[in-house]
Order: structure tokens, then sequence, then C-alpha cells
């Protein structure tokens, strides 16, 4: 069970996969007011970066889950090398359907919501695994910009201008669905460039090491668009935030 391969070959040096920046994830933190010891579940948690600096600062107690062999190894790696393994746990796993056997303060998806099918079955999926009165933590991208044609927004890499709303939608949809919008921290351009700029040189020095490798071509075909579709489009379109949301 793993991701798509290019994922893990061009996400392979990050720590953080997605536009936030480790201060971002440190605002983030700061803000949700969080108790020692409350409890957090993150599912697509990556190379596990907000679980394991939390943990540091925060004193909070975490479990994530993954799809990437390769991201929870490196989650793994990190808890050990913040000295928090005893209060993070991190599993390979599908997190569709995942429900947490011991009911969480804290419910997580920053960045994979189709792991419910969208937002608001995510949102249903995270519920499950909360307490009454806890806090649910959505990660998701919405149009900056509205992108003036479909072309524009396929460019963006959307399958059309429908898969995403503005950031004014995107807040008044957690309303409709039932939810009080309590926090939110939004990345920046800045944080799109770490993000998208920081799988470059990993794409490039993963073909200097692989020329042979049969997926080299696809490799290959990335880099050379990557840089220009980053700086037309993702970088001027996208944006993307943390929302922090309490049942009505
Ligand atoms: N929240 C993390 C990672 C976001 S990127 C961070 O902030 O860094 C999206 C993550 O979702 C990737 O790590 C990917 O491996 C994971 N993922 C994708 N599909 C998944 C699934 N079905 N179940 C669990 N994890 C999944």
């Amino acid at each position: 069970m793993d991701i798509p391969r290019i994922f893990t070959i061009s996400e392979s040096e990050h720590r953080i996969h997605n536009p936030f920046t480790p201060e971002k994830y440190a605002t983030l933190g700061r803000v949700l007011r969080m108790t020692p010891g409350a409890r957090i579940l993150d599912l697509g948690s990556g190379s596990g970066e907000m679980l394991c600096t939390w943990a540091r600062d925060h004193a909070i107690t975490g479990i994530g889950i993954d799809m990437s062999p390769l991201f929870t190894e490196q989650a793994i790696r990190r808890a050990e090398e913040l000295g928090v393994s005893e209060h993070v746990h991190f599993e390979h796993n599908d997190a569709a359907g995942y429900v947490a056997a011991d009911k969480c303060d804290i419910a997580a998806c920053i960045g994979a919501t189709w792991i419910g099918g969208g937002v608001a079955g995510t949102l249903e999926l995270l519920e499950q695994s909360l307490k009454p009165g806890g806090m649910l933590l959505i990660g998701e991208p919405y149009w900056r910009q509205v992108p003036a044609t479909q072309d524009i927004a396929k460019a963006c890499g959307a399958t059309s201008l429908a898969d995403f709303l503005t950031l004014p939608e995107l807040v008044s949809s957690f309303a409709t669905l039932g939810y009080d919008v309590v926090e939110m921290v939004l990345a920046d351009q800045e944080g799109w460039d770490r993000y998208e700029a920081a799988k470059w040189l990993t794409l490039r020095r993963w073909l200097t090491a692989s020329p042979d490798d049969d997926f080299a071509p696809e490799v290959r075909a990335e880099l050379t668009i990557a840089p220009e579709r980053h700086v037309s489009f993702t970088r001027e379109y996208f944006g993307w935030g943390v929302f922090a949301l309490m049942r009505r």
C-alpha cells in the first residue's frame, strides 16, 4: 500500500508536505491553546512534523496515520530525534474509514481531505474519533484568485474550477456544515515556494542518481515543467489554510 511514486520521490526531503512552514505550524500550535496531555489524531500525517513538534512544544500526545511507508518511517525517526517517541505513534495505513479506539481532543486532516471523499466526508470521519466538545482541524486549498477559464483551472492542477472554493466560500461552507470556525492560520506565497520549489532540487538529484530508472522519463518531464507551472499558476491562484472547527 503506497501513494504514487512521484510524491515519494519529489517530497522525500520534505518535513512538511503542504505550503505550511515550520513557523506556521508553530503559530497554529500556539493559537489552539492545547493543554498538556491533549490527544490528537492526524489522518494523512505525512512525515509527522505537526505531531512531533507539538509533542515537544505543547506536551500533546498523538496518533498519525499515513499511507506512505516512507513518510511514516520518516515520522518515526523525527519523533526519535525530538525525543517524543513515547508520546506520538505513527502507523502506516489507509486512513479512509479510520476511527481511533480512544476518542481525541483534536482530530485533524491537514491537506488530505480526499481521504474522506472531500471536506464534508472528512469532517464526518474525524467526528467519529472526537470527544464531545472537541476540535477539528482541516487543511485545505482555496482559490486565492479565481481562474478566468477552466483551462487555467486545469493548468493549476485542478480537474475543474469546481474542485475548490474561494476563501469566503470555504469559510461559509463550514458554517453550512454546522461548525463554528474558531481559529484559522493561512499559508502564504513564501510557503508555496517552500513546498513546491523544494521539490525541484530533490527531483534533479534523483535524476542524477538514477538516470536508468524506468521512472526517470516521468521525473524528467515533471522537473521540466514544474518551475514554470508553479510561478504561472500554483503560486498565483492557490491559497491554503488550516481551519479549526467546533460543532455548533
Ligand atoms: N499532513 C501532512 C501531509 C500532507 S500531504 C503534512 O502536513 O505534512 C498528504 C498526505 O496524505 C501524504 O503524506 C500522503 O502519503 C497521505 N495520504 C494520501 N492518501 C492517504 C490515505 N488514503 N490514507 C492515509 N494517508 C494518505
